[in-house]
């Protein structure tokens, strides 16, 4: 039979609030950077000037478009350490977008043709671009064949 004396200490801690330290563990410690190394890095896209940043497991996503392959090599500036592309930084918005997404999406006000020359250079084809926007790329596809008649 145990003793009133053997459990009054444990009261007595309760009363002034002493929380035993193995009921509040610390929690567990962040895991240093170099152990949480995976094989993935950021890229840094420069395009005319406007840089874009994005994974380079994002790019990968499309292996046969220029950026989701090695030829992307041929654009990488040593010095920079970035690649540099001399194409439209606004069209180019959509086309990282489409690594991001899965959907291609036709900007309205950008001219059909430039938007078809920025593609074609990235090696994207058109029949990727998203429901929500097919219909307006169609339309002005056929409006710009009838007026080069
Ligand atoms: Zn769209």
């Amino acid at each position: 039979m145990a003793s009133v004396a053997a459990w009054l200490p444990f009261a007595r801690a309760a009363a002034i609030g002493w929380v035993p330290i193995a009921s509040n563990p610390l929690p567990a410690p962040p895991v240093p950077k170099h152990k949480r190394k995976t094989d993935d890095e950021k890229l840094l896209i420069n395009v005319s000037g406007r840089r874009f940043e994005t994974w380079r497991n994002t790019l990968e996503r499309y292996p046969d478009t220029l950026l989701g392959s090695n030829e992307r090599e041929f654009f990488f500036d040593e010095d920079t350490k970035e690649y540099f592309f001399d194409r439209d930084p606004d069209i180019f918005r959509h086309i990282l977008n489409y690594y991001r997404t899965g959907k291609l999406h036709y900007p309205k006000h950008e001219c059909l043709t430039s938007y078809d020359e920025e593609l074609a250079f990235f090696g994207i084809i058109p029949d990727v671009i998203g429901d929500c926007c097919y219909e307006d790329y169609r339309d002005r596809k056929r409006e710009n064949a009838e007026r080069l008649l």
